[in-house]
Order: C-alpha cells, then structure tokens, then sequence
C-alpha cells in the first residue's frame, strides 16, 4: 500500500464541498502562487516551520539542534534549512511551540480512520470528504487508494485541483470523485506562467475536458486585487466558464492577506504587493459581472 505525505486535516469543514467534510490536506504543488493560502503545503517535503509569536526566546532550541542549524539572531532563533535534517529535536524542548514540522507519512488506513471518525455528520448533513492541498494529484497512487475505499463505504468525494495534470490522472480519479472544485486564476498564459510557475492551457483545456465528460464542478476563482481582477480577466474568465457545457457553480474566493504571515514563518518571499484584500461591494460587483453572462454565482467556498 503507497504512503503519503500530509500537512493538514481539517474537520468539521463547510466550505470544501456540501454538508459537513473532512478536508485532507495533500503536501506537495506543481504551482506556486504568490497568493497561496497554503504556502505550507507547496513542497512535497516536509518542513519547519517557526512562529514568531509563540517563542519566548529561551534559546534551549540552539543548545540541543545536532546539525548546528539554529542559531539566536537577536532575540528570536534563525533555522538554517539546508543544515537541518528534521530530527525534531528541538520540538521536544521547545514547550511553548513555536517550532512545528509541517508534513507527516500517512498509511491509507490511518487517513480511513480519519475520514471514518464522522461517518454520521456526512450521513447527517449530506457532506463527505475532500482532498485538498497543495494539490492531491501529485499523490496519484496513494490518492486512487484512499478513493476506492471512500466509494466502497459510499462516501461522497470532492477533489479540490489545480488542475494541472494529464488527462490519464483525471481518468483515473474521475471514476470515484463526485465533484470537482476546480481552480482558475488568470486567463492570460503569459502573466499565468510568470505568476504561478506553470501555463494555463492544460488546465482549462482539462477543465473543457471534464466538463465535457458530464463531471460535476464547481469552480472557484480566487479574487486577488492587482492580479486578476481587472475588467478584462474577469469577462474572459466568465465567458470561458460560461461557454463549458456542465459547471455547478462558480465560487469567487476573497483574497486574504493573513496568509503572507505563514510565508513569514516558512522563510518564503512573499511578495509586498499582495497586500490589498477585496471589500464586500467590490465581491458583489464581481458576482454581477458574472451572473450577466447566465453562471450561478456565490461569494465564498
Ligand atoms: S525553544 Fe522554542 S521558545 Fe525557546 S527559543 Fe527555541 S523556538 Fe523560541
Ligand atoms: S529539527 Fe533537528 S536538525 Fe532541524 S533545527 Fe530542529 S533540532 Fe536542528
């Protein structure tokens, strides 16, 4: 049975899917968005992560690291990645948790216990599972074997994606997953690839191609001001949606600028310009502009 990698599992969830979900969250991501929400779940590999505002600057993390990787800078400890190993030494001394590793191994069975734990809130509320990331395509094989026993128990499955992969992995998943959320960023290749790391056409060519099979998607649209939000990329974003034969609903995603702390503490460049969150007149503005051109529309998950 494949193993792997997870840095989050989120229950009780309401906006990953209807009813109550669970959310796995993959490690792992083929983009790298400036924007992310997620920023920790970008490398495939587990990582420290240091926060700042839990840390009592005891320094009783230096004295115990057996690679030399901290050091005090000032009143705060600086973690050298490429020297640190994560032994997770300096998490057994650190008492107020400042330190974490981010990313743990898991079995299928150990995510099953998991998902299993709320069988009766899915039952209850119509809801099920979600795997999210990062993006959980990059697991394809541990990802197939948790979806096979999800449908062999009958629970629903929703497949948050970028969407950037090969028609042969979204074969294979689509068998088992009852909806896709589906994410689009920018429709201008250029910017797209410069922005994220990777080009747009595979997947809204794979979001044609879903929707073409009769797969059930929401897609979502995160709303960053500066980066997507002007006049053009939102008429050529909701013509795109609405010219596609079966999409559920849109979601249009507010940015939020909380997240830049989790760069911070992931020792990421972040860039200064994402800054601006967009205010509830300009969501709704948004929404008009797309329900002109016949989508279902909602402002959040
Ligand atoms: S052990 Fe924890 S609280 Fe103490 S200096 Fe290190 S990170 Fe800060
Ligand atoms: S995880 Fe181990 S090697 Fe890395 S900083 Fe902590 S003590 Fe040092």
């Amino acid at each position: 049975m494949p193993e792997g990698v997870i840095f989050d599992i989120k229950r009780y969830a309401i906006h990953d899917g209807p009813g109550i979900r669970t959310t796995i969250f993959f490690k792992g991501c083929p983009l790298h968005c400036p924007w992310c929400h997620n920023p920790e779940g970008i490398k495939m590999e587990r990582e420290l992560i240091f926060w700042e505002d839990r840390c009592i600057s005891c320094g009783d993390c230096v004295e115990v690291c057996p690679t030399g990787a901290i050091s005090m800078n000032g009143k705060f400890p600086e973690i050298d990645a490429n020297k640190c190993d994560l032994c997770g030494e300096c998490l057994k001394v650190c008492h107020p948790e400042a330190i974490e590793i981010v990313g743990r191994k898991y079995t299928v069975e150990e995510v099953m216990q998991e998902i299993e734990r709320d069988l009766i809130f899915y039952d209850e509320s119509g809801g099920g599972v979600t795997f999210s990331g990062g993006e959980p395509l990059m697991q394809l094989n541990f990802l197939l074997e948790i979806l096979k026993k999800c449908r062999e128990r009958y629970i629903h499955i929703a497949l948050d994606t970028t969407g950037y992969t090969g028609k042969e992995a979204l074969d294979r998943v689509s068998e088992f997953v009852d909806l896709f959320l589906y994410d689009i960023k920018l429709m201008d290749n250029k910017k797209h690839r410069t922005l994220t790391g990777v080009p747009n056409e595979p997947i809204l060519e794979n979001l044609r191609y879903l929707s073409k099979k009769g797969k059930k998607i929401n897609v979502r649209f995160p709303v960053i001001p500066g980066i997507n939000d002007d006049r053009k990329n939102l008429e050529e974003t909701a013509r795109f949606i609405a010219s596609l034969p079966e999409i559920e609903y849109v979601s249009l995603l507010p940015y939020h600028n909380s997240w830049i702390n989790k760069f911070k503490r992931l020792d990421r460049p972040w860039k200064p310009y994402l800054v601006a969150t967009p205010g509830e007149e300009k969501m709704e503005e948004i929404k008009h502009k797309f329900e002109k051109y016949g989508l279902r529309v909602k402002i959040g998950g």
